[in-house]
């Protein structure tokens, strides 16, 4: 058999794989529409941003992308290679570039795109060395998407919702804690004066700018910057949560690690006017969370939980951006000494990307959900 017959019978052979999984998950809820055995047949090319559209087509696993953590180049080419197939319910966008030029990329998830629905604003990736947050947010992505024709629940979500995605909101960072320093955390731009390089962007943000517990050290880790907004970065995010201010209902930043839901102010020992409906909905996902894998993720006002952070995106989103329902969702290990993670509990083990992004997918239709049963104030 030549080459090409054999890959034609290997695709051949995926296809039908890919029919019978979905035709076993129509109409299931949730909770049994993922299994580990899930087969996701996806059209995909070694392209990367720079080759522009996809056009030949080739066949890999998406179980495969999961299995470790991905480079940004494949990560893009993922993105856009979800955006070739769900058309149009999945789009892609070039909010901005970093500090080093490379694209900051957003992935819109949505039915009926021209609709005004209110819109849920996920990030990932503001700190670098915190891998598993890129990845949870990329497979909530792809789950979503693939599973919008055959899963009545997801359905809805998609008919009521319209997702904005930026899964490495610090591409910079995120490359060089794979080439040169896996703890790395801030961006990488180059500060004036100083030999140290790089801002910590979740407290780069214009309000309570540079209070509490940020440093001014460019040195530090959680170095404010030289102004708000110093960052291309964060103003690449500001800028597109201001055009749609009014609309975006629920914003969750997705960092590692404590297992735990943190809600605002971080600033401050304050608790926003709808303090108990953000701590319900975060309760009810969280719960939502715990029946996947029994792992226990905690609500907490960020304030009591850590100490006074100044200049965060979530604050700022809430302030500024007027967000009712914000979030900084810290993902497992609940520890350094949880038994599932490696070193440091920023330095997950790439074993815990499927059963993180399971969890979390759950967590965030069911958050979604919630925040729409409460009238999204
Ligand atoms: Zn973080």
């Amino acid at each position: 058999m030549t080459t090409t017959a054999t890959l034609i019978l290997f695709i051949l052979l995926l296809q039908s794989i890919s029919i019978t999984t979905q035709t076993t998950q129509r109409d299931q809820p949730v909770n049994e529409s993922l299994n580990e055995e899930d087969v996701e047949i996806f059209s995909s090319t070694n392209t990367t941003l720079e080759d522009g559209l996809i056009e030949n087509l080739s066949v890999r696993s998406t179980q495969g992308f999961f299995q470790k953590f991905q480079r940004i180049s494949v990560i893009n080419s993922f993105m856009r290679d979800l955006a070739n197939r769900f058309k149009p319910l999945v789009s892609i966008e070039r909010i901005g570039s970093s500090f080093e030029g490379r694209d900051i990329i957003l992935m819109r998830i949505t039915s009926n795109s021209g609709a005004n629905k209110p819109i849920f604003f996920m990030d990932g990736g503001f700190h670098s060395r915190e891998w598993l947050s890129p990845s949870t947010v990329l497979f909530f992505a792809q789950e979503i998407s693939s599973q919008y024709k055959t899963n009545k629940r997801v359905q809805k979500l998609l008919n009521t919702w319209d997702f904005r995605i930026i899964p490495v909101a610090n591409p910079d960072g995120y490359e060089y804690s794979h080439t040169k320093n896996r703890m790395w955390r801030k961006t990488r731009s180059k500060i004036p004066g100083s030999k140290c390089r790089g801002v910590d962007p979740n407290r780069n943000f214009n309000f309570h700018w540079k209070e509490g517990h940020s440093s001014s050290n460019p040195c530090h880790e959680d170095y404010a910057g030289p102004k708000p907004f110093s960052e291309p970065e964060t103003i690449a995010f500001s800028n597109y949560i201001l055009k749609l201010k009014g609309r975006i209902k629920i914003y969750t930043g997705v960092h590692t690690y404590s297992q735990v839901w943190l809600t605002p102010w971080g600033y401050g020992n304050k608790r926003p006017r709808n303090h108990a409906n953000i701590t319900r909905a975060a309760q009810v996902a969280s719960e939502a969370a715990f029946q996947v894998n029994k792992r226990r993720y905690k609500v907490e006002n960020s304030f009591s939980n850590l100490y006074s952070i100044g200049g965060s995106t979530d604050d700022w989103s809430k302030a500024k951006g007027k967000v009712p329902y914000v979030y900084t969702v810290e993902l497992p290990p609940s520890s350094e000494n949880d038994k599932d993670f490696i070193g440091s509990g920023f330095i997950a083990d790439k074993t815990m990307i499927i059963p993180v992004g399971k969890e979390m997918f759950h967590a965030f239709i069911t958050l979604a959900e919630q925040v729409e049963l409460m009238g999204f104030q």
